[in-house]
């Protein structure tokens, strides 16, 4: 039987535990799935993409399933070459909807054989966000139960976090 790939595309900046989330239910689903840190968005991201590479790759530990990468262009010409057909997105609170929704129609309309499939967020993890954690790392505050130790290190050495393991 061919392997089922899917592809987890995002800015990751920094990885949450939502994302981690998303990713230990997809290894239920799925043989393979390749973590794609989207290279244009990181004019205005906290970390740079090798930044981001080096962190997913310390939170997901040495699981051969995983794969860390990146992408640049259309993400379905990316996913299909990389021998993939699905998109895998994670869905939180309703304000993800919309915009989800149009992306994964475009995407359709661009290449229909390849399919978005969403997860919904974890109950702990709705409203965890990227930039949540920036926000409140960035005034000090505690981001221990949000995000792996690898950030909040990576946290603390740009804001100088109270978190100090
Ligand atoms: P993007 O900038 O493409 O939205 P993100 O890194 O913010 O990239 O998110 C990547 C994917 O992970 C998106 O599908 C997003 O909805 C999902 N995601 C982010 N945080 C959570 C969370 N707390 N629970 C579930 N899914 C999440």
């Amino acid at each position: 039987m061919n392997k089922q790939i899917a592809v987890y595309p995002g800015s990751f900046d920094p990885i949450t535990f939502g994302h981690l989330d998303i990713i230990e239910r997809g290894l239920e689903v799925f043989d393979q799935i390749i973590i794609a840190v989207a290279r244009n968005s990181e004019k205005k991201s906290l970390f740079t993409t090798e930044e981001r590479i080096s962190h997913i790759k310390e939170a997901t530990g040495n699981n051969p399933r995983i794969i860390v990468d990146t992408f640049e262009g259309l993400l379905v010409d990316y996913v299909v070459s990389r021998g993939a057909r699905v998109i895998l997105r994670g869905l939180r609170a309703v304000s993800d909807f919309e915009y989800e929704f149009q992306v994964a129609q475009m995407n359709h309309n661009l290449k229909s054989e390849v399919e978005t499939l969403f997860m919904m967020t974890s109950v702990p993890y709705g409203y965890l966000s990227s930039s949540i954690v920036k926000e409140v790392a960035s005034l000090q505050g505690s981001v221990e139960s949000l995000v792996p130790p690898v950030i909040r290190k990576a946290l603390n050495d740009k804001f100088g976090a109270k978190d100090k393991s």
